[in-house]
């Protein structure tokens, strides 16, 4: 994360209470990252904030630690909810999202009597409301429910001083405008906002002319995009191929966690039944699991239980899993801007990462868009087939998932038995670009057998 256009800072020069800082340093960060270290000082002044900031950057923080230090003056140990007010409100495309700024809300306050609770759709609206009637000086929600809130009289936001947007543009890409339209008119207009996106599309910019004051604007998501600290690769693969092209990319990294995306529902949930069937521990996220069943999977994959997580755009929204050391893109997504989501899930605070994109002769528009966004150019490599798994040597034509017949390549588990062929024809071959050799194969399967 080092940027040299921006001077090395320390947390303790960002004018933050003792309180604040005894939090940051116990959660073991030495320094703040770039856009923490150009947004905390401007808020904290007051300021309205444009900020172009991905997952991955530190930008939760960057939001949520000026927040609390403003809000400072009104903490208070009494249990009189009137004197609890919502005072900042933080709004999240996704449940996933709204969990884990709420979790980071509580990570950072912990030393300061500020109230925070977090209430999303999906669940029980009953049981978020007696947080919301005792009384929480921060909340965070996505539009939907809050709204529910609102007409059930659950909540009020006449006292909100500051709202913060986070990830405006999944928000209006999600359809959200007319929410955020309707949860703005209930805001005291004398408020300060801060807009965090991860583009700054038109849409955007409207919306931020439209309801900010004078912003300030840092962008600090290029570089992360660009990701100079992520090794990214497109590798070409027939359709056919692309279930044992997958397995031989994780198997050839020999990395302890994956994430795995997919554009539909119903790829997230038959690659993560493939993977496990071929002996790689897998669950899937997507929009048909519950979210009991979704902070489950999470859960399993931050333990290590499970090794391959295989997840839709949406349900990825938000994630926050240090250290994830590959993402791989089974299928590119829709929207281009997506793929900058989807890879900063590697990489994160300064880490190294890789993201490896395997494509098929259908998918080149989107990769050409994703190419355009991002202003370069990736070399097209072949992706690794084991040979006993090639259906098609020469392009076929590409079938669709539902159109396959039973005993096609996506119902044939990738059987370990067959890698000592394989690695041995890897050596010779022009291809075996990602040969690893056979003993972290091993270990990657007894990773599995050892968790199960
Ligand atoms: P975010 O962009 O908010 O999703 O944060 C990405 C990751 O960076 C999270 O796992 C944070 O815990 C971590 N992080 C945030 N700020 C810092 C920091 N100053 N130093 C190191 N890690 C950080």
């Amino acid at each position: 994360m080092d940027d040299p256009s921006v001077p090395k800072l320390l947390f303790s020069s960002l004018a933050l209470d003792p309180l604040i800082l005894r939090a940051i340093e116990e959660t073991g960060y030495t320094e703040p990252t770039p856009i923490q270290a150009q947004a905390i000082p401007h808020v904290i002044a007051g300021r309205d904030l444009m900020a172009m900031a991905q997952t991955g950057t530190g930008k939760t923080a960057a939001f949520t630690l000026p927040m609390l230090q403003r809000l400072l003056p009104h903490a208070s140990t009494s249990a009189s909810p009137a004197r609890h007010p919502i005072r900042a409100l933080v709004l999240a495309p996704t449940r996933e999202l709204a969990i884990q700024v709420h979790e980071s809300v509580v990570t950072y306050s912990k030393n300061v009597p500020l109230r925070t609770t977090v209430v999303y759709g999906g669940t029980d609206i009953k049981a978020q409301k007696p947080a919301l009637m005792n009384g929480v000086e921060i909340l965070v929600a996505t539009p939907g429910r809050l709204l529910d809130h609102v007409e059930s009289r659950n909540l009020q936001l006449n006292q909100v001083q500051i709202l913060i947007l986070d990830e405006a543009d999944r928000m209006l890409d999600m359809g959200f405008m007319p929410d955020l339209k309707r949860i703005l008119a209930l805001l005291p207009k004398q408020r300060q906002t801060l807009l965090f996106s991860a583009t700054f599309s038109d849409d955007i910019k409207k919306l931020a002319q439209d309801f900010l004051i004078d912003p300030i604007t840092v962008e600090t998501a290029r570089r992360n995009a660009a990701g100079e600290n992520i090794k990214q690769s497109v590798c070409m693969v027939d359709h056919q191929d692309k279930f044992h092209a997958l397995v031989e990319l994780i198997r050839s990294r020999g990395v302890k966690q994956v994430l795995i995306f997919t554009r539909t529902k119903l790829t997230a949930a038959h690659v993560s039944k493939q993977l496990e069937r071929s002996g790689i521990a897998a669950d899937a996220i997507h929009g048909d699991k519950t979210q009991q069943e979704r902070i489950k999977a999470l859960d399993a994959f931050k333990s290590g239980a499970v090794m391959a997580l295989v997840a839709t755009d949406v349900a990825a929204r938000g994630l926050d899993i240090d250290q994830l050391p590959l993402v791989i893109n089974y299928e590119l997504p829709t929207h281009a801007e997506d793929y900058v989501h989807r890879i900063g899930r590697t990489g994160r605070a300064g880490a190294s990462g890789e993201a490896v994109s395997l494509v098929d002769g259908e998918e080149e528009r989107r990769l050409v868009e994703i190419e355009k966004i991002l202003n370069r150019k990736f070399p097209r490599e072949a992706a690794v087939v084991p040979s006993g798994y090639q259906k098609h040597f020469k392009s076929p034509p590409v079938r669709s998932h539902k159109h396959a017949p039973a005993d096609d390549w996506f119902s044939k588990p990738y059987e370990p038995s067959a890698s000592k062929k394989h690695d041995e024809e890897q050596q010779s071959s022009p291809l075996a670009v990602h040969g690893k050799p056979q003993q972290q194969v091993a270990a990657l399967f007894r990773i599995r057998n050892s968790q199960i």
